[in-house]
């Protein structure tokens, strides 16, 4: 299936990822660990001063090599969301090949968009915050979750956690007018 079949076929594409998710599992669900949740309060950080509240890292062999914030309004581009921000921000200083062994932390599930590009990256890992379904209580999403992007991808092993710090996350939205 190409890509264009996807988008053509957008609902149809959707069941079928559902029904088969445990058959093919190309997004893997792993657990989190107490490093991870120092890594994903920093993305909480960055959230905190994006246009709108969401927030990514990207790390390797411990270190912090890339930070993104929600950046829409003050770039005027609106694919400028935080994962796609770090991404960029990540390619300044290292080659595509050194997303391999890298993991992308994200406040808030990442969208097909960005879900796409961590996949099309390499990523070894993603572990995120707010899943979709909490962030459309705040603000519009695709309702489309990021392990049926990465399920859909046949090229794609990547390790995904998620929940993490998700309170914290959303909390963001709450104080976001004040
Ligand atoms: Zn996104």
């Amino acid at each position: 299936m190409d890509r264009r079949t996807l988008l053509a076929g957008g609902g149809t594409f959707l069941v079928a990822a559902a029904l088969t998710r445990d058959a093919h599992g190309r997004g893997r669900s792993v657990p989190v660990t107490p490093e991870d949740s120092r890594f994903m309060q920093l993305a909480i950080d960055q959230a905190k001063d994006g246009d709108y509240p969401f927030g990514a890292i990207i790390v390797r062999d411990g270190k912090v090599l890339a930070l993104g914030r929600n950046s829409t309004k003050r770039s005027h581009d609106p694919t400028a969301h935080a994962e796609m921000v770090a991404i960029r921000a990540f390619l300044e200083g290292h080659e595509p090949d050194d997303f391999k062994e890298a993991t992308i932390y994200a406040s808030g599930e990442p969208c097909p968009m960005c879900m796409g590009a961590i996949l099309w990256c390499g990523f070894k890992r993603v572990v995120y915050a707010a899943s979709i379904a909490e962030l459309s209580t705040k603000i519009e999403q695709i309702d489309v979750r990021a392990w049926q992007i990465a399920n859909a991808a046949p090229f794609a092993s990547i390790e995904i956690s998620s929940g993490l710090l998700a309170g914290n996350a959303m909390r963001l939205f709450s104080t976001e007018k004040e």
